[in-house]
């Protein structure tokens, strides 16, 4: 029987109910600026400060260290640019990951341009910096160290209080150097603490976490000085301008508010989604890999790369029998480029190619997955049966 499930949850999720509900009296009776001194303004203002203390407590930091913005991408932007224009004088070299969500690899790209050194670290094939790597790349001119939390299409957890720690230590010798690290697919799924992670900086995204698009989070470590990107309004103590989207703001701050008092409940929930599903692909299906490391990762990702078929080509087959999944290629140019992320493991062309992510969330339940693997193998089955290399194999 036909039926849609939803498993890119890495790449949105639908809002949830509660969150829903707080925020809708924000579009409609208090809809007042909260730059504004009269009630209505009044009225948002303590609206933002309560979402402000939401959003601090599910990360361990001081409400007057979040600034808002319009997502993940524009908090990896101002984190980055931000630190950067701030400290031009102390040095001009970045260390980063292969790995890297666009918002972070693209800014370095687009700083490698200008004059800034960038040093890319490998993750060799289990998706992980090696911390040794991070400390052997810092040189005299290193300011900032940009690595992610989670990896949102393998799911793999970095070492963040290793290199926490290391940036501390480097510090206390008189080093000026900053970290951050985008915590976008961690939050929700695993516990984030800036305090334990020892990061200046970390950037966060509502609608990963059940809660609308275009709102997000830059936590800034008291004391770090940041240059201003959007220039034009005093708002968030004048490190972001622009009227507050309040609600917004309110949605995420009740997202985040959920998603700390559940967070050990949907990580369990999660993992059994996801190892029955990968118990039920090794019993099914042949030839084909796991990507990343199988322990360290989030609760929430499973990322597979099945040999003799393309990944876009499942993924429309899929999605054509209702299941939705990714596969974290980028179409430049008009051609079909594989995933980087997968690319950095060390895959080969194929096994790059016919990577898929299927990631799980709070509204699938036990029945999807036994939907999908129903239809998964068939899907791979039949296209295989068309692949010239694979009917070549079995018929050896
Ligand atoms: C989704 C995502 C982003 C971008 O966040 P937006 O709010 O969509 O701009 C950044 N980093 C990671 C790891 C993500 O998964």
């Amino acid at each position: 029987m036909f039926r849609r499930v939803y498993l890119d949850n890495s790449a949105t999720t639908p809002i949830d109910g509660e969150v829903v509900e707080a925020m809708m009296p924000y579009f409609t009776e208090k809809f007042g600026n909260a730059s504004s001194i009269h009630f209505f303004g009044q009225e948002a203002r303590s609206a933002l400060d309560r979402a402000r203390h939401q959003v601090a407590e599910i990360i361990n930091a001081r409400p007057n260290e979040i600034v808002f913005t319009s997502g993940g991408t524009e908090a990896n932007n101002l984190a980055i640019r931000g630190l950067l224009e701030a400290n031009e004088k102390y040095g001009k070299h970045i260390i980063t990951s292969a790995i890297e969500h666009s918002a972070v690899r693209e800014v370095c790209q687009d700083l490698e341009k200008r004059g800034y050194a960038v040093t890319y670290l490998p993750v060799y094939t289990d998706g992980i910096v090696k911390i040794e790597d991070v400390r052997n790349a810092i040189r005299a001119d290193t300011i900032l160290i940009s690595i992610m939390t989670a990896n949102n299409e393998i799911g793999t957890i970095q070492p963040v209080e290793e290199i926490g720690k290391l940036v501390r230590r480097f510090r206390e010798d008189g080093k000026k150097i900053w970290f951050h690290t985008d915590a976008v697919q961690a939050v929700g799924k695993i516990k984030v603490d800036v305090e334990e992670i020892g990061c200046d900086l970390l950037s966060l995204s509502a609608h990963k976490i059940y809660a609308p698009k275009g709102v997000g989070a830059l936590y800034v470590r008291r004391g770090v000085r940041l240059h201003k990107q959007n220039i034009g309004g005093h708002q968030e103590r004048e490190r972001r301008g622009g009227t507050e989207s309040v609600p917004h703001i309110v949605a995420f701050g009740k997202a985040c508010e959920l998603a700390k008092n559940n967070l050990a409940e949907t990580a369990a929930r999660l993992k059994n989604l996801r190892d029955r599903f990968e118990q039920g692909i090794g019993e099914n299906i042949s030839d084909f890999e796991p990507n990343g490391n199988r322990e360290n990762r989030l609760p929430s990702i499973s990322n597979v790369s099945f040999r003799f078929i393309e990944g876009e080509g499942l993924l429309i087959n899929l999605d054509l029998q209702g299941v939705a999944v990714s596969t974290g290629s980028a179409c430049s140019s008009g051609s079909l480029e594989p995933s980087p992320v997968i690319r950095a493991l060390g895959k080969n062309d194929e096994l790059a190619r016919g990577a898929i992510r299927f990631s799980f969330g709070a509204n699938n339940t036990p029945e999807d997955v036994e939907y999908v693997l129903e239809v998964l193998p068939r899907a791979i089955e039949n296209l295989r049966r068309l692949s010239p290399i694979y009917t070549k194999q079995t018929a050896k």
